[in-house]
């Protein structure tokens, strides 16, 4: 549970290009954030400076009372999860979201007991001994939130994760990730290109373009934007 916020945030990649420009943003803890645009424009590189994987040119980035520019992905707080899921495929599912913890050096019974508690969330209790390729699409997207939930960050961040998902799945996925945050009580940030997914998650949308924010509002007030 932590606050993130980004204060005069931009990205200039080598090259020149300018992916994010003076991005400036409060949210609170426990928030759920969407971060909506076309593609190219910017909503990926903010997500992953926020976790560290990308440098920031400029700016302050916070995450709780903490400075964290220099902070690496690891000492955080928080979790990622990517469109392509990224499981490991000669590991079981419990392996892969036990993984994570056993590099970490946690005490075995601690990893037994959170693995199965994120497992027990995510009703895929009776697919641990499975591997990935024995899974559909809406599973390995369980499996891949499974391996973030272990981690017990305070910070969720998702990258298009139902992107790769049929259409039906993504609809009922949306609301089982609206569960999940209302469950978990930490903070989400949310980036997608679809419109219709910003406005039936979230608790505010930062409508992004070129790099700026254009806007940021409850789904509400976005209805009414012409
Ligand atoms: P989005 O997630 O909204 O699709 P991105 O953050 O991926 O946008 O990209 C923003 C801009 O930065 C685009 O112009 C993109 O081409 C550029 N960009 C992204 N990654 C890199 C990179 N590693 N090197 C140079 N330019 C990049
Ligand atoms: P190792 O890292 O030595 O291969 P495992 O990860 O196979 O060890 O197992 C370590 C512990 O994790 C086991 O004692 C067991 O409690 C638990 N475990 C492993 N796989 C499963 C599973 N599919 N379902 C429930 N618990 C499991």
């Amino acid at each position: 549970m932590a606050s993130v916020v980004l204060k005069g945030v931009t990205k200039v990649y080598q090259g020149g290009v300018v992916a994010v420009k003076d991005f400036n943003l409060d949210i609170a803890d426990r928030e759920f954030i969407v971060l909506v645009g076309p593609s190219g424009c910017g909503k990926s590189t903010t997500l992953r400076m926020v976790a560290g994987l990308e440098e920031i040119t400029e700016g302050e980035l916070y995450i709780g009372d903490r400075l964290v520019n220099d902070v690496p992905p690891k000492d955080r707080d928080i979790a990622m999860v990517f469109q392509n899921y990224a499981l490991y495929p000669h590991m079981t599912v419990y392996d892969n979201m036990a993984f994570g913890l056993k590099l970490r050096k946690m005490p075995r019974a601690e990893i037994d007991k959170r693995v199965k508690e994120a497992a027990r969330i995510l009703d895929i209790e009776h697919l641990l001994d499975r591997k990935p390729k024995a899974l559909s699409g809406g599973q390995r997207q369980r499996v891949a939130l499974g391996r973030a939930i272990v981690r017990e960050p305070k910070v969720f961040l998702m990258d298009e994760p139902l992107s790769n998902l049929d259409a039906k799945l993504r609809v009922q996925m949306r609301t089982e990730l609206s569960k999940l945050h209302e469950r978990l009580q930490t903070t989400f940030i949310y980036v997608t290109h679809d419109q219709t997914e910003a406005m039936t998650m979230g608790d505010r949308i930062v409508v992004m373009k070129d790099g700026v924010i254009q806007q940021v509002a409850g789904p509400q007030e976005l209805y009414d934007y012409p």
